[in-house]
Parts: structure tokens; sequence; C-alpha cells
């Protein structure tokens, strides 16, 4: 792409205000065909970057951006996040005073603002157009677009009026943006709002830092506690079915010492939001939800999400586990899945008795053989969202751990008879308890311990079992009777197993089911005690300023300090997420905490990096001569020349003076035009006749790239 003025501005806002060094893919183009003046469709999944595409336009370009969006419980934390990257925003919507929206329209009258969010009400509203019609505007972002189309799942009548826009403002830009990709909603957007001829940016809706997997529903509970200790402190959502089983397993996490609380559409609407509010604060860690829980939730740093039911369909599986890892690290999903789930929720949909029926029950169907697949899941949910995907993706349970299938034709032997055996009179339970020969007191009463399959598969474990029986059911070599309490009944297909000896082929059970990510697998290291120190720190400062903590910094912006160890502010800014105003707020504080972090690791005699260079320097400031901090350390000056030196040429304030005269600096510099560039020592030291050190000429080379090669 030819590189245009406007980009290279567009580059340095994103630096200077989000400290991000690149635009993700069709960041650039989006924000370069809105500053040119044309309109723009964007479809990007949640966390894709949606928001820089207007908000560096809003940026570079005269007058404020109107950004229209319908979640009002967002837009407070989104002005406050632009605000903490020093971007002039606020918002108008009915949660505000009378007075407090005069206060905002004259900021907006004054053209302080490079941003302002509306809820649509508002936008609509005749005194508010009124006003449009008299200040200057860049342009118009309407977030979650889809709300436009009564096809999309989130329809708001409101929106339908925005049409509007495009009408009054024919000159203006305007760029509707959805995370919704389906065409028909696509389609609605466009012709709504009166985008003619606008060719849809089209993101990729993979969002390769989840890691996906899914496992059995058995025994949900332990294995979600397993989960979670090698997730402390970290936040994370369990989407539950009902909202009796959010209280439920709410109750048991906290009655196991963990910070969760449960959220569902029938709390009163205030505990809604404290649930919320709290969340988004890390004052709770594990919200046990809903489907109800997640759209007003801009939090970065979600770091798992556990589905405890099989959702209703992949669009809403793939928006709830979306809701983690916003900050582009990496992120567990876990969903569990049973045959029961599957047929529970079958019956729930026939029941409804609704138009598309068929549709959804199909769409249930996709969902239950994701859960169950045993190819890549990446590919699945790829393919089926139209995005053609052939590769393995190697951050899923089924590329980590590929199953291993084995004939099982006498495993389903044993267990479709025994079925057959108690003339179909057994659920799940007492099938397996008879082909182990549990000998439980209702089995013995029934008369199943007289039967001859009894203790037929003692040497198979209960969870395998289930495992087996499970995908006998999804082979349709069983049923499960529901109008019946859940009893196994015999089909057409099992016959042919049973008496004709149809092989079954069968995925082995694995007993520690659990695929182990390699952080879990690590001990905690060094960057982990740094990490925790800066978090603990994060949420000091937020506390103190009254805002999430991951407005203070992202977790991706901890995790890259974590890496650069960043001592000056010239290092800072290299930090992800570290623009002027962050420097400004928080750099020092930040790095004061890595300083004295690295001085305790060198104190306790830790090699790591950086942490004898930052001693050196400390002397050496506290007025030490290089020779003296040598002794002191037992190294020699010319490493405490080199580790002041580094500091030196990354910007920092250093007095050179004390360690060279001026007479040998000048006296070196002299000869350096008769020398070929790259410079070299050796051929230095030779030219002056050994009458100057290395290291003396070591430093004034220092001085000569940094004060004089860059500014000639
Ligand atoms: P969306 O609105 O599409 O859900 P956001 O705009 O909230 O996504 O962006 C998700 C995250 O990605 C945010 O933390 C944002 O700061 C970050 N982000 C966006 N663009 C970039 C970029 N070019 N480089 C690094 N991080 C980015
Ligand atoms: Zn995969």
């Amino acid at each position: 792409m030819e590189v245009d003025m406007n980009l290279i501005q567009a580059k340095e806002a994103l630096k200077k205000y989000f400290g991000y060094d690149t635009f993700r893919p069709m960041q650039a183009e989006i924000i370069q065909q809105l500053v040119d003046g044309s309109d723009a469709l964007v479809l990007m999944p949640t966390g894709g970057g949606k928001s820089i595409c207007f908000q560096i336009p809003a940026l570079i370009m005269e007058g404020t951006c109107i950004v229209v969006s319908p979640l009002i419980s967002l837009m407070k934390d989104q002005v406050e996040g632009l605000r903490s990257n020093g971007v002039r925003a606020s918002y108008l919507n009915s949660s505000l005073r009378i007075t407090e929206q005069r206060a905002v329209e004259e900021e907006f009258m004054s053209q302080s603002l490079d941003l302002l969010y509306v809820s649509p009400e508002k936008l609509l509203s005749s005194d508010f157009i009124r006003l449009l019609r008299l200040a200057k505007i860049s342009l118009f972002a309407i977030d979650e677009a889809h709300c436009i189309s009564s096809w999309g799942h989130d329809f708001r009548p409101e929106y339908t009026q925005l049409g509007y826009l495009k009408k009054e403002f024919p000159a203006t830009p305007l760029v509707a943006l959805t995370a919704t990709a389906d065409k028909l909603t696509r389609k609605d957007i466009m012709k709504q709002l009166g985008l003619k001829g606008v060719k849809p940016f089209i993101a990729s809706f993979d969002r390769p830092n989840l890691f996906l997997e899914s496992r059995p529903g058995q025994k949900r509970i332990e294995q979600i506690l397993e989960f979670i200790k090698g997730h402390r402190d970290q936040a994370g959502i369990i989407y539950c079915l009902s909202r009796k089983s959010t209280e439920d397993l709410a109750d048991k996490l906290k009655a196991r010492g963990y910070k969760a609380v449960a959220y569902h559409a029938g709390l009163p609407d205030g505990i809604r939001s404290t649930v919320q509010e709290d969340f988004i604060n890390d004052r709770e860690l594990i919200i046990c939800a809903t489907i109800a829980f997640g759209m007003g939730i801009d939090k970065s740093n979600v770091r798992w999400v556990i589905h405890y039911n099989l959702p209703k369909n992949l669009e809403g599986y793939y928006q709830e586990i979306g809701r983690s890892g916003r900050d582009g690290l990496k992120s567990d999903t876990l969903l569990f899945h049973s045959y029961r789930d599957y047929t529970v929720l079958q019956d729930i949909l026939k029941q409804n008795e609704a138009k598309n029926t068929d549709v959804q029950l199909l769409k249930l169907e996709q969902m239950y053989n994701y859960a169950t697949a045993s190819v890549c899941r990446r590919r699945i949910l790829l393919n089926y969202f139209n995005e053609l995907s052939t590769e393995n993706c190697g951050n899923c349970d089924v590329c980590l751990n590929p199953p291993v299938r084995i004939d099982g034709t006498e495993i389903a032997q044993k267990a479709l008879s025994a079925i057959a055996r108690t003339g179909e009179q057994v659920a799940m339970t007492m099938c397996i308890d008879i082909l182990r020969a549990s000998g439980r007191h209702e089995l013995v009463s029934k008369g199943f311990d007289r039967i001859k399959t009894y203790g037929a598969g003692r040497d198979i474990s209960y969870p395998a079992w289930r495992f087996y029986i499970e995908q006998l059911l999804q082979m349709g070599l069983l049923d499960i009777a529901l109008d019946d309490h859940q009893k196994l009944k015999l089909t057409e297909a099992s016959k042919q197993t049973l008496f004709e000896g149809e092989v079954v082929s069968l995925v082995e059970w694995a007993e520690a089911k659990k695929v182990k990510t390699k952080k879990e697998e690590q001990p905690k290291s060094q960057a982990d005690e740094l990490f925790e120190r800066l978090r603990k720190l994060r949420l000091s400062e937020a506390r103190k300023r009254s805002i999430p903590p991951y407005l203070v910094f992202s977790d991706a912006s901890i995790r890259d300090m974590v890496e650069k160890r960043p001592t000056s502010d010239s290092e800072m800014r290299t930090v992800q997420g570290v623009g002027d105003r962050k420097l400004q707020l928080y750099g020092d504080i930040f790095m004061d905490e890595i300083r004295s972090y690295l001085k305790e690791k060198a104190a306790s005699g830790s090699t790591i990096k950086g942490a004898s260079q930052l001693l050196s320097l400390e002397a050496f400031q506290a007025g030490q001569s290089p020779e003296e901090i040598a002794a002191r350390r037992d190294i020699t000056p010319g490493t405490v020349i080199a580790h002041l030196l580094s500091y030196y040429e990354k910007g920092e304030d250093l007095d050179l003076s004390s360690l060279i005269s001026g007479e040998t600096l000048s006296a070196i510099l002299k000869v350096l035009p008769n020398q070929e560039e790259p410079y070299r020592m050796k051929n230095i030291f030779e030219e002056l006749e050994g009458r100057y050190s290395y290291d003396q000429i070591k430093i004034a080379l220092a001085y000569f790239y940094r004060e004089v090669a860059g500014k000639e």
C-alpha cells in the first residue's frame, strides 16, 4: 500500500495515545478510507480492535467524532479508558443529570472534544440534532451496528432511525462497526444507514490466543476446581444454563474460598450492576452467570471462560468465549458437554414451538458435534463462520492431545448386552454399576447382580465407561428416554453390533483427559514474581484513582514490562500500551518498582538481566567512581563503564565529565574523520598510538553517537 501522509500521522497518534507500534490487519486501510472522507463498514470479532478504527481518525481529523453506542453501561468505561490515554472524550446519555449533560454539551460546542459517545435516543433528540448542525463533526461511528437489523440477535428499534445521519450530513464520513458477520445483517446495515457501494472490511474471526478445549461433563465441579487452581488470581466467567445453577455454583466456589458471585437476569438491577462493577474492578474474580452476562463488559483481562453446560449454538458460544483475552494474551476456554445436556436442550427447543425450531435444532446439533469432535476445534469454528481453514491450529485440546481410536466392538457389546438384559430399564449410572459389579443395594434388590453381564466391565473405570457410553449415544447405537427417567434404550443400530458383530470404533479414554498447558507445568518463575508485584501496584494505583485496574495498564502491558524491565523513560516508551499519558502518570511509579525488584535480585546474588547494571548506575549517581564501584562489587572497572554506557546510550541523564576529561574526549573525536565507518576500537587505539585506553575510546564513541552523529 502507498504510504500516505495521513498514515504517518495515524501511526504517530497510535504510538502517542495508545502506545502501540503497528496497526492490526485492516485498521490502517479503514482509517485511511475514513480520513479520505469515505464511509466504511467494519466487521471484526470482539477484541479485534474495532475502536482504534474510529478513534485514530477522531484524533487526526478536525472536529469531534460522534460515536453512537447502545451500551450505556459501557460508555463510561470507554470514555475513562480514552481519558486515561490523554484523549479528550465524553459521553451523553440518560444516566447523566441535566447539569452534567449541559457541561458536556458545552465542551462539545467549544470544540474541546475528540470523541463524544451518545446513546441513539440522545442522538435523535431534537435538542441534540440542533447542536449537531452547529458543531464541527469529523465523523460518525455507529458501534454495535448489527442492532439496526431485526435479523440480528440484538435488535434496537431506535437504531432504525440512524439512516437520518447520511441524509442530513452526506459529506461527513460514517463508519459502522459490528462483530456480527452474517450476510443478512450486513446488507441490512448498509441499506438502512445509506452506505451505498461500500465494500465491507471483513477481518478474520479467528482468535488465535484463545485455547479451545471441550471435555465430557463428568464431575464438573471437581474439574472446575482443578481448572481454577491453575488460574489463581485471574478473572473468569462460568456460563451456566439456569439461574439456580449460577447461584449453586457460586456458593460451592465461595465455600472453597474463591471470590465467586452469581449473575442472572432475575437479580435486581442494583445487584446486577454492582456485580458487574466488582468484576470490572477486580474485586470479584469469578462470575457464575447465565448468558445475560457479558454484553456490557469491555474488560480486557478476562483470562478464562468455562461453559458449565452445552450452549445452544456456536454463535453464542463463540461470542461468550470471545469475552476472554481481548488484550490478545493467551486465555483458556473450557466447554463441558454430555449427551444429556444435548437432549435436554433439544427438548427445551421443541417445547418452545418457535417458528424456526428446525433451524435452532440444527444449530444445536452443530454445537454438540463441535463439542464432541475429534478434529481441530478451531477449524470447525472457522469453517462454520465461512472462513475456510485447512490447517490444524495447534492451540486446541484436539491438536495437543490427538484422540486415539480403538476397536471398541467388545466394549460396545458389553454395554448393549447389559442394557438388553435389564429389559432396557436402567439409566447410565446403573448400567455402569452393573458392568463394574458395584454390588450396591438398589442394584441387588432389583436382581441385576444375577444377570450375565454383571461385572463384565470391571477392568474399565467408571468415568471411562461414561465416556464410551456417551460415544455410543452420539453414534446412535443407544438412545436416551427423556420421558422415562433417562433410561438407556437400544436402537436398530445397536442390534447390528450386538447380534451381527458390526465393528465399533471408539476414541480411547485417556485417564488424565486434562490438557496440561505449558504455563501450568512451569514452577513460579522470576517473571511471575515481578508480574505479581506490578499487578499489585496496578491494583493500588487503580484504587487510588477509582478506575478499573486494566485501565491503568492492560495485562499485555504488564507482561511486556516484565519482559523488558524498563528503567528509563525511553525504554518504558517501548512497552506495548504505554503512550505519552500513561508514561507521565505511571512511568516513574512502575519503574521504581522494577528498580527495587532488580536491586533486590542483584543483592541476593541472582544473575538477572539488568540488575547488575542498575547497581552500577545507582552507585555512580551516588558519587562513586567506576574504580570504587568495581572494587566493592568485585567486577572490573571496564564492566562498570559498560554498565553506565548502556544507560547513557538509552538516553539516561548521565554526567560523562567525571568519566572522561574534555581534552581526552576531543583528542579522540578528532581522529574519527580519518577512520572508516563502522568505527573499530582497535584502529582508533592504534592511530592514537596507545595514548588512551579502550574504555576511554568506548566512552568517546558513545558520546559521539549520542551527541554528534545524530545531529549532523
Ligand atoms: P473490539 O471493540 O473490536 O472488541 P477493542 O477496540 O476493544 O476491540 O480492542 C481490543 C484490544 O486490542 C484493546 O485492548 C486494544 O487496546 C487492543 N488493540 C487494538 N488495536 C491494537 C493495535 N494496533 N496494537 C495492539 N493492540 C491493539
Ligand atoms: Zn486445533
